[in-house]
Order: structure tokens, then sequence, then C-alpha cells
């Protein structure tokens, strides 16, 4: 059975960078400020404060990643509570918390979620007419996983 998934015209958005894209990324919002204000925003801890202060919008804050915030981001991309992901990561600086920032990444793919990790993705993204309306897509089907034997 397919299961459909909705996306709002407003759509709630997680925004994370790692220290050395942070500018980046903050650069990005302000310049994109108009669409951005259309959506809710969530994002880990430091990220978030920058964001906030920049945009004068209010930001759902998490934990600042490395202490969970990537973590809880991942939580809800499985439960459906982030449509798309902005994650500016450090392809160049081993980080403490490599295994959350590939729980992220994998969650993200696993869930078939609008995601992009760099600047140029994510003018693509932030330029697509599905952001200002309802997108709607197929979730990945994975009922034969759920349904595996597994040895009792
Ligand atoms: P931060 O976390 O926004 O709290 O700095 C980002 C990250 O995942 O490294």
């Amino acid at each position: 059975m397919k299961s459909i998934r909705k996306l709002d015209r407003r759509k709630k958005i997680a925004l994370i960078a790692h220290d050395n894209k942070k500018r980046d990324l903050i650069e990005w919002a302000v310049h994109n400020k108009i669409v951005l204000s259309k959506h809710s925003l969530v994002a880990t801890g430091t990220t978030g404060r920058l964001i906030e202060e920049a945009l004068d919008q209010p930001v759902v804050k998490l934990l600042s990643g490395p202490l969970g915030g990537d973590q809880q981001i991942g939580a809800m991309i499985a439960t459906g509570d982030i449509d798309m992901v902005f994650f500016f990561f450090d392809p160049m600086e081993a980080q403490p918390h490599d295994s959350d920032v590939k729980a992220l990444l994998r969650l993200a793919v696993a869930w078939n979620l609008p995601m992009a990790c760099d600047r140029t993705t994510a003018d693509f993204l932030v330029t697509s007419p599905f952001m200002q309306g309802e997108y709607e897509y197929e979730l990945p089907n994975y009922i034969h996983y759920l349904n595996r034997k597994v040895q009792k």
C-alpha cells in the first residue's frame, strides 16, 4: 500500500551548520529571509541562535548539535516533524559527533526528504516552486523490512 506524504505551503525547515559553515548558512538565510519567513524554522542550538538573530524570526532551538541536537533532528525526521533540511556540514574537518551527523543524513535519505548540504543546492531548493506550494510524495515503503522474519 502506498503511503503519501503531503507537505503544506508552510514547511517545517531544519537548519544546521558546522562551525566553519555557519557564516555561509547565515549569509544564505539572510539572502532568503523573505522566503524563510513563510516557514517554521527549527535548528540545532548554536545555529538556531545565530539564525534567529540574523533573521529576527523565531527559531525553535534544539540542543547544540554535538550535545544531541543532530539526534533530535534525526528523530524529528523519522516522526515526520521536519519537512526539509538545510545542513551545511564541513567536509574538511572531522567532527566529534560524526556518528550523529551520519545518522541525521541517513535518516533524511531513508525518508526521502529534500535536503541541501551546500549553498548551491540550497539555492536550487529554496527557489523551487514547491517551496511556496503544497507538495505530495510517496514515502518509501518499509513493509518488507518491518515484516521480515527474525529469530525468536
Ligand atoms: P550547533 O550544532 O548549531 O549547536 O553548533 C551544529 C552541529 O551539528 O555541529
